[in-house]
């Protein structure tokens, strides 16, 4: 989310993706991420870039717009454009080819002491994605030293209210609508299931 351009301090790049488009398959297609991420998350940060500048909001950090616009009525479309292009790095961050399985000790010892089970957080983010209507994101997230799962409905994000966001799942119907048209559940199981990366959850844990 660093800003290393140095012609054009006050303008946000589209972060590299961590993989090759193609990756992600067959769990995700490489037509699927090239549109996710060379259309809509692009199409977020060129937004943004164009509503920002000339503002008060166009040297300031990604973090720090979001926090500054939110709940604003009249500043929706560059929270929109500023939160979703935070929350689609995070979402590529969160995947990784060959994921899922089993996260690493510390990830495990409190993801059981939180839920009881991995399985049942992983069921307790499947759940919330199936109950999330319309467009949004589900998260686990860290609050007040517990593991949670939590939904945000379109762009919306946690850390507005001050929670530790550690992993997210897009599921917006561009998520996954080429691969899997109306299946959500599909979608989000087999994603939990191979390429969920538990080692960026275990990371933003600390
Ligand atoms: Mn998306």
């Amino acid at each position: 989310m660093s800003n290393n351009k140095i012609e054009s301090a006050s303008s946000h790049d589209l972060p590299f993706l961590p993989y090759a488009e193609n990756a992600l398959e067959p769990v995700i297609s490489a037509k699927t991420i090239g549109f996710h991420y060379g259309k809509h998350h692009k199409g977020y940060v060129d937004n943004l870039n164009k509503l920002i500048a000339g503002t008060e909001f166009a040297d300031l950090p990604l973090e720090k717009i979001i926090t500054q616009t939110a709940g604003k009525a009249d500043k929706t479309a560059i929270f929109n454009n500023a939160a979703q292009t935070w929350n689609h790095t995070f979402y590529w961050r969160s995947l990784m080819p060959k994921g899922g399985g089993e996260p690493p000790a510390g990830l495990k010892q409190k993801i059981e002491a939180s839920f009881g089970a991995l399985d049942a957080c992983k069921k307790e983010l499947a759940t919330a994605a199936m109950a999330q209507f319309g467009s949004g994101w589900v998260w686990l997230v860290l609050d007040g030293g517990k593991l949670k799962v939590v939904k945000t409905g379109n762009a919306d994000v946690p850390m507005i209210t001050g929670i530790k966001p550690l992993l997210t799942i897009d599921v917006w119907e561009h998520a996954y609508y080429l691969d899997y048209q109306n299946r959500r559940a599909d979608y989000v199981s087999a994603v939990l299931d191979k390429l969920i990366n538990w080692n960026f959850a275990a990371e933003n844990l600390g």
